[in-house]
């Protein structure tokens, strides 16, 4: 690093770029050096807010910056995005990656041609919950999660599948280490004229099965991931940071000598799974590591909820592997 800070901007400050521009701030070898929006009045709004520049476009930040949160819609996220590694511009892409898998590969290709680190950001890969989770899988038997959230005008240029599901579908394919034989998804749209409700079931080759439901028309926020495997069943609360591990206790009878279970429940008070994404990107930045929520991941993540989505708008009611 030329610069004894990492210089960073924020492009898109709505709704969740305004996060990103507070956990940027919260760093301390990190400089926000501005933002951009093509919406002068929240541009304004949010310069005057936090004390930064605000760029009349992103294309005038890029050469003044090291590395770039990308926190726009997601249609908009393959043209912004392009700019941003072309001019070899580290990148922080919000979730999705984008929508297409084509517009997907052209980024990870540039991102990897030019040594740029390109994290996408899924964020849940960092809630506190979800790493014990991980830290705790064996040979998952059958997961399922839950990510339920009411209904905001927001995110919805995409389905719910790729707004949310992807989310779920991220933490699965990462930790489910086999290939996936047979997908069966339903869904329906409620509110907008793309799919807001989904369900899908997941079977891969080595027997695990993944039953992932996701909604944005619910009429309460939730988020919970609950997984069976031999040696304990773990229930987590994404929302409330927590996890309950239950366990079989050999130890522990009843009055008909039946063993018992036992249930441990650890939660996370002051984490921030956000801030810990952002300060990682930038870890891997400065030390020139591969991010720990790579393009790729985003790629995977993305053909497996395409092929959610096209079962589902064809009616059909399964497909083979994908
Ligand atoms: P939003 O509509 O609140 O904000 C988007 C902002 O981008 C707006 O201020 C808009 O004016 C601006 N914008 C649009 N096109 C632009 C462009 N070309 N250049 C600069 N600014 C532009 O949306 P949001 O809810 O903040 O979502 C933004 C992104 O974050 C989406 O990709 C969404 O999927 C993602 N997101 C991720 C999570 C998560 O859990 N990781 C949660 C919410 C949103």
């Amino acid at each position: 690093m030329i610069h004894d800070k990492l210089r960073v901007a924020v492009i898109g400050v709505g709704h969740l770029g305004e996060y990103h521009v507070q956990k940027y701030k919260a760093i301390s070898n990190v400089e926000l050096i501005g933002i951009a929006d093509t919406n002068p009045v929240r541009a304004k709004e949010i310069s005057d807010l936090y004390g930064v520049k605000a760029f009349n476009s992103h294309k005038e930040l890029l050469g003044k910056v090291d590395a770039v949160s990308l926190v726009v819609p997601t249609e908009q996220h393959f043209e912004v995005a392009k700019d941003v590694l072309s001019r070899g511009v580290h990148l922080l892409i919000e979730k999705p990656i984008t929508y297409q898998l084509q517009p997907a590969d052209i980024m990870i290709n540039m991102a990897r041609e030019k040594g740029l680190v390109f994290q996408v950001g899924l964020v849940e890969r960092f809630n506190p919950a979800v790493v014990m989770m991980e830290s705790l899988l064996s040979k998952p038997v059958f997961l399922e999660s839950h990510r339920m959230n009411e209904f905001t005008a927001r995110g919805i240029d995409v389905d719910v599948v790729i707004d949310l599901m992807i989310h779920d579908l991220d933490i699965i394919l990462h930790n489910v280490r086999s290939e996936i034989k047979e997908v069966h998804a339903v869904g329906m749209s409620v509110i907008t004229d793309k799919t807001d409700i989904a369900n899908s079931r997941i079977v891969f080759e080595d027997g695990t099965v993944a039953n992932l439901t996701a909604s944005r028309v619910s009429n309460k926020n939730l988020r919970k991931i609950r997984v069976f495997q031999p040696d304990a069943y773990m229930s987590i609360n994404c929302l409330k940071r927590e996890i309950s591990v239950i366990r079989l206790d050999a130890d522990l009878k009843n009055k008909n000598q039946f063993p018992q279970l036992s249930a441990e429940k650890t939660t996370f008070p002051g984490r921030d799974p956000l801030a810990d994404e952002i300060a990682s990107f930038v870890n891997s930045v400065i030390a020139g590591t591969e991010p720990v929520v790579s393009g790729d991941d985003g790629r995977k993540a993305l053909k497996v909820a395409l092929g959610i989505i096209n079962q589902i708008e064809s009616g059909c009611r399964s497909f083979r592997a994908i």
